[in-house]
């Protein structure tokens, strides 16, 4: 490789540069399509001056950037936080080429957001900044050209702002402009599920291949929210004995397996939704922590980035992690557990569940049609079983490891399709 390699003093950027040109470098990328694909497509900042509730006016910085259109329309979030500048934007967007490229659909990659602190901002400071970066972003987002997103400190109601404001300055209604509405405004039916049934598919597609029956595997899921929940959910109506969940109140262990649909009813019908007080026969209570490092045969950690890393790593006993999470586990520990012979299926194969999904909502919103929840998973199992098998059989044919696997497949997908559309514009 004779390309000269970017850096960045922004880590979450840099680590992204890197771990793009260790995959292109290994796989034998052409200089130019590792030039291409090494910086984003299109970056957008964005000024945008909001009325605060006291008449005073403050100007916020918001975002936008597409690192491939390659493959379709650029697909991800819009995050709120003091943290947002563009290198980590143009990071983000990067992994998305990577993950919807890895899924399988029609999606680029991209990522957006602003510098703020939304705790600060009341509801209608919050509208007046949503819809503000949607009109100054709009030249850029729309059906066909980028897709935004849900991310941190954004949910449905920032998405209804956007979708409201991009098609009432366009006269007519564009639903499918952002994904993450809820079900009564263009939503859709099996989202909130999505993700949580498709790392429960990776788990069941892993325990097949290993020959290791399902029923009656033994599971802990660490983090007990929406991606746990599902997940943990999933797994127990296919047999699957769940030993051990978490939140932030704790761990909670039972060794003839947690009744999760009684876990789960507790947690919808208390107002703080945790664990808090959940007792059934048999179960012992102990700290978060202490759950990783307790028997099982796989451990699904689906709660926070860096659940798993150097310090606890050689406590950890599974013979396999799946990472619901985004970064659940850090490369070193990612290092220490490969060494002990665990098994990690990598977060952006496990939980792209979620991503497939938005992709469902937006296929509805462009035929004006709605799918029941069956239907949805009906799609949604096959897709990510499909997933599965091509990074498990690359990672088998090619001895390497399955995160790296997933990469270097995501990576050929994209390269694959700038190549055959060529450098015009
Ligand atoms: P959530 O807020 O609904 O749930 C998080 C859960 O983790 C909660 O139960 C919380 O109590 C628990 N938790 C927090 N700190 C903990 C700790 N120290 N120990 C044990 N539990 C702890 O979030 P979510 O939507 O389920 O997302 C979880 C992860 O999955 C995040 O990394 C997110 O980026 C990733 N993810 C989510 C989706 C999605 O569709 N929701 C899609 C892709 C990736």
């Amino acid at each position: 490789m004779s390309v000269k390699k970017r850096t960045s003093k922004n880590v979450l950027l840099d680590t992204a540069l890197e771990n793009f040109y260790g995959a292109a470098e290994e796989m034998g990328l052409d200089d130019d399509l590792i030039e291409i694909l090494s910086r984003p497509e299109r970056s957008l900042c964005v000024s945008l001056p909001v009325t605060m509730d006291d008449g005073s006016v403050r100007v916020f910085e918001g975002y936008r950037v597409q690192h491939s259109t390659a493959l379709g329309p650029a697909k991800g979030g819009v995050r709120y936080h003091p943290n947002v500048d563009l290198e980590e934007c143009e990071a983000l967007g990067s992994l998305m080429t990577w993950k919807c490229s890895l899924a399988g659909i029609p999606y680029g990659g991209g990522k957006g957001g602003v510098s703020c602190d939304p705790s600060e901002l009341s509801m209608t400071e919050k509208e007046r900044l949503t819809r503000t970066f949607a009109a100054r972003i709009s030249p850029i987002i729309g059906e066909w050209t980028d897709i935004p997103a849900p991310d941190v400190n954004t949910g449905a109601q920032e998405m209804v702002w956007f979708m409201d404001t991009i098609s009432k300055m366009r006269g007519s209604l564009e639903p499918g402009v952002v994904t993450g509405k809820p079900i009564s405004i263009w939503g859709s039916r099996g989202r909130t599920a999505a993700t949580g049934v498709g790392v429960a598919t990776c788990v069941r597609e892993l325990l097949k291949s290993e020959d290791i029956d399902v029923n009656g595997a033994r599971l802990i899921i660490q983090g007990f929210g929406n991606v746990g929940t599902y997940a943990a959910l999933s797994m127990a109506n296919s047999g699957a004995k769940v030993v051990g969940i978490s939140d932030i109140t704790g761990g909670y262990y039972a060794a003839d397996g947690i009744d999760v649909q009684k876990a789960f009813k507790h947690v919808s019908s208390n107002p703080k939704r945790t664990l808090d007080g959940y007792e059934q026969p048999g179960l012992k209570k102990m700290d978060g922590d202490d759950i990783l490092s307790q028997e099982t045969d796989v451990l699904v950690p689906c709660a926070l980035e860096g659940a798993v890393n150097a310090k606890n790593a050689a406590s950890i006993k599974a013979k396999y992690i799946v990472e619901g999470a985004n970064g659940p586990v850090t490369p070193d520990a990612d290092e220490i557990v490969g060494g002990m012979g665990i098994l990690v299926v990598p977060d952006f194969l496990a939980n792209s569940g979620g991503v497939i999904g938005s992709y469902f909502e937006w296929v509805q919103n462009l035929n004006g049609f709605f799918w029941t929840e069956e239907e949805y998973n009906h799609r949604l199992i096959p897709i990510m079983t499909d997933n599965f098998y091509r990074v498990w059989n690359y990672s088998r044919e090619y001895g390497v490891k399955m995160r790296r696997a997933a990469f270097l497949v995501a990576i050929k997908r994209v390269a694959d399709a700038v190549k055959m559309r060529g450098t015009f514009l």
